[in-house]
């Protein structure tokens, strides 16, 4: 079952993917600019801070990658339909996370996969 990508949502999935993309820039922009410090407890917080910053932008680029995904998808097999199950993904879920091409089933699957995935790569 197939559903065309209305215009609002292919919109919605624009602005998202712009600011995705300026957020990520104002994030590298932050790394570039060497601090100055001073102090030992400096350092350890700005290295702190760093490691947020990055741990961020890794977010953020999966994040524009999903959105980018979901575009192709909703070029290919159509919008708000579940890449897993075929279903159709509930619309509030949608307008959150328009990157979405997942049901909040399928979605919870998959983290539990990849959780499971990382703990049998920790053992
Ligand atoms: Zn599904």
């Amino acid at each position: 079952m197939s559903k065309k990508i209305t215009k609002p949502q292919q919109t919605a999935l624009q602005k998202e993917r712009e600011s995705t993309m300026r957020e990520l820039q104002n994030l590298r922009d932050t790394l570039r600019i060497k601090v100055e410090v001073e102090d030992i407890d400096e350092v350890a917080t700005e290295l702190i801070e760093r490691d947020q910053t990055q741990a961020l932008i890794i977010t953020l680029e999966e994040k524009l990658k999903d959105i980018e995904h979901a575009m192709e998808q909703a070029e290919v097999a159509g919008y708000g339909v579940c890449e897993r199950c075929g279903k159709t993904i509930d619309p509030e879920r949608l307008e959150i996370f328009p990157e979405t091409t997942l049901c909040v089933e399928c979605k919870l699957e998959s983290e539990r996969m990849a959780r499971r995935q990382q703990l049998q790569r920790s053992i």
